[in-house]
């Protein structure tokens, strides 16, 4: 084993609300693939090799805890209609799982391969991945399959639409019965579009229900397009987050508050389908605990990048630069329920990145800029 000295940190954000969140003219020394130490430079202990960060900042690889990568096929015209005036509807996912259906399990494993890759240029060092775009017992096994070969975090969503010409109560049913137990072997999460157009309350807790009962976790897309039942779901089953949150009453401000199910917000989606911002200010105010992803999706975020993400969380959400940060990475990996990533302190993954700038604020104050100089191997 050898223990490397990362030195010369000029800002080291450990994404450790529970420790020295920031230290400034930092080190880390990290082995093992682990991080061993951080903390001043001048404190820093020997070790066998050296890597100077040049008075940059260097952070906790990003946490994407919401992302769709198991697809084929391509929504540019949908995005050029809707970009022309057209409103966006949860139908055009039926787009997708036509394109998704025809491919070939290694055309859809290249594919994912290839985003993720992309992420982590872009500072992304954990990914979770959703099915949802098979929406048959087979495609959606599959989907969940590659999915697994790629990454720890997978989540069974076959409650992603109702296919076309199918009845809700089969649909239901199967997703529930057959299409669980084929999936969950293959995943660790279960998660239900709760949206008007998708699956309502009732279908949204019994669907949940089963998947708890298979062994699986819940989170759920909530409160999207329309304030639903879906975050008060979440957080009466315990899940681990309940996401996008767009559209939220007093109420379910106050239930996020007061449980352990994190508000993950995705303004990647509200960007890409030029629709307004949830209001993180409203949720951290409240003591909510905040996430922010990408909702990587061929439909209503096709955008791969966290700095983005970052970038818009600060401008449009009224995020402080430190909180879209944290919540980029702390924020993402409580979303997983994950203490091993987002944080850079003794024991956790030495999953980091090196910034071409002296401090975070830059991923919002720079953005669109490359700034992500080198991520951790
Ligand atoms: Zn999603």
């Amino acid at each position: 084993m050898t223990a490397k000295l990362i030195d010369g940190i000029g800002l080291l954000y450990t994404g450790d609300p529970a420790g020295a969140e920031e230290i400034e003219h930092a080190a880390m020394v990290v082995e093992d693939g682990r991080v061993v130490w951080t903390g001043p430079a001048a404190e820093a202990p020997d070790a066998d090799e050296r890597e100077d960060a040049g008075g940059r900042c260097v952070i906790p690889g990003f946490v994407d805890s919401h992302a769709h990568l198991v697809f084929a096929g391509d929504r540019t015209p949908e995005f050029d209609a809707r970009m022309s005036g057209q409103p966006y509807t949860a139908g055009g996912i039926r787009t997708t799982v036509a394109a998704t259906r025809a491919a070939g399990d290694a055309e859809l494993a290249t594919r994912a391969a290839a985003l993720i890759a992309e992420m982590r240029r872009q500072g992304t060092t954990t990914v979770e991945i959703k099915s949802g775009y098979g929406l048959t017992v087979e495609d959606e096994r599959r989907s969940l399959e590659i999915a697994s070969g790629l990454v720890d975090d997978t989540t069974y969503l076959g409650a992603h639409v109702v296919p076309a010409g199918t009845d809700a109560d089969d649909y239901v049913r199967l997703v529930t019965g057959e299409m669980l137990a084929a999936c969950a072997p293959y995943a660790k999460w279960v998660d239900v579009f709760c949206e008007r157009g998708a699956f309502d309350g009732d279908q949204t807790r019994e669907i949940l229900q089963a998947g708890i009962k298979a062994g699986l976790q819940p989170r759920v897309h909530a409160n999207q397009l329309t304030e639903g039942p879906g975050v008060r779901i979440a957080v009466e089953l315990g899940a681990a987050s309940a996401d996008h949150c767009t559209h939220l009453s007093d109420a379910d401000v106050d239930a996020l508050a007061s449980s352990g199910t994190v508000a993950t917000l995705l303004p990647g989606a509200e960007f890409s389908t030029r629709s307004p911002y949830p209001d993180a200010r409203r949720l951290i105010d409240a003591g909510a605990t905040v996430a922010i992803a990408t909702d990587c999706n061929p439909g209503s975020s096709f955008t791969s990048s966290m700095p983005f993400c970052i970038a818009l969380a600060v401008r449009e959400m009224r995020m402080t630069p430190l909180e879209a940060v944290r919540a980029a990475t702390y924020g993402g990996a409580r979303a997983l329920r994950r203490d091993d990533v987002g944080v850079l302190r003794p024991g956790s993954r030495a999953d980091y990145v090196v910034l071409d700038a002296p401090s975070y604020v830059h991923l919002a104050y720079r953005p669109g800029v490359p700034l992500v100089t080198r991520v951790s191997s």
